[in-house]
């Protein structure tokens, strides 16, 4: 009994300890600091390892880019760190991984990445496989083309067949785009990440890019001179927070930090600060869904 008190007193201090460790070291990331979750909930788990893996995009302006910093940046990356900061975790503790649009299922269900904070619209069929906190801000599929190019005019302008279209493999883009076109073999081309759709853009391998409007809009903000947007969003994509199909408390946990955000003004600053230099509306916070 006094072993394990001895113990237990020892647990605490070294606990304590560490999060003393944690504190501010100058990257902004802020100290760790111990709170109470239920006992065996991801929360718990996270908070006390002081530690978390957040899957993100890393070739996306404004939403998750990964610059000179050798960190990513972006409003998906801030979305994260609110998230991070309500677990007890400074941004300094945050492992972030890649997560092209196709492996994200993947990644949550292999245990690689605790969420995943990436452009991922909330639907259905993804919802068979993981969970989804949020929506926490509503994109739109539109179409980027090059600058001087004024025949693309939105998606029925690949009905004849003579216009080659990128877009990303397991994207909702990628797939809305294949019922626009007269034949999918010759028209749409699929890589792994969006970067290789604008180059082949630029190349003129490809007549033009389509994907979520505010991806887009950084690309075109990143290269004014060589791009531009060809007609208005013609889907709705809310995107949400993928984490573990069955972890409920984590997903809402979430939803209550995401709610949170919405009304204290860390939601809006984080918008203000990256993909809201580019020209896309923020609009009123999404009502999140507690399906
Ligand atoms: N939001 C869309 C999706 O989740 C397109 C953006 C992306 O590929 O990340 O598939």
């Amino acid at each position: 009994m006094r072993i394990k008190r001895v113990a237990a007193l020892a647990a605490v201090a070294a606990l304590s300890i560490g999060m003393a460790a944690c504190g501010d070291n100058g990257d902004g990331g802020g100290a760790g600091e111990a709170k109470s979750f239920a006992a065996g909930s991801t929360m718990e788990k996270l908070n006390k390892a002081q530690k978390i893996r957040v899957g993100t995009k890393f070739d996306q302006p404004g939403f998750g880019q990964k610059g000179l910093s050798g960190k990513p940046e972006g409003f998906d990356v801030e979305i994260a760190k609110i998230i991070a900061k309500d677990l007890g975790i400074p941004e300094s503790k945050i492992e972030w991984v890649e997560a092209p649009s196709k492996v994200r299922e993947d990644v949550i269900e292999q245990d690689k990445v605790d969420m995943v904070v990436a452009t991922y619209t909330i639907n259905d069929k993804r919802k068979e496989r993981i969970a989804f906190a949020g929506p926490y801000y509503e994109a739109g599929q539109n179409i980027m083309v090059r600058k001087d190019d004024s025949s693309i005019t939105g998606p029925d302008s690949f009905a004849d067949g003579t216009k080659k279209v990128c877009s990303v493999t397991g994207s909702t883009p990628a797939e809305e785009i294949k019922k626009h076109v007269k034949d999918v073999a010759s028209q749409v081309v699929l890589f792994d990440t969006y970067d290789k759709c604008r180059d082949a853009l630029k190349g003129k391998q490809v007549d033009a890019v389509t994907t979520d409007n505010v991806i887009l809009l950084g690309y075109i903000a990143k290269d004014e001179a060589s791009f531009k947007m060809a007609g208005d969003n013609f889907t709705k994509e809310p995107y949400g927070i993928g984490v573990k199909k069955d972890d409920t408390a984590f997903r809402n946990f979430i939803n209550d930090t995401l709610e949170k955000s919405f009304s204290d003004g860390s939601w809006k600053k984080a918008w203000d600060d990256t993909a809201g230099k580019f020209g896309a509306t923020l609009g009123a916070a999404p009502t999140v869904n507690r399906y």
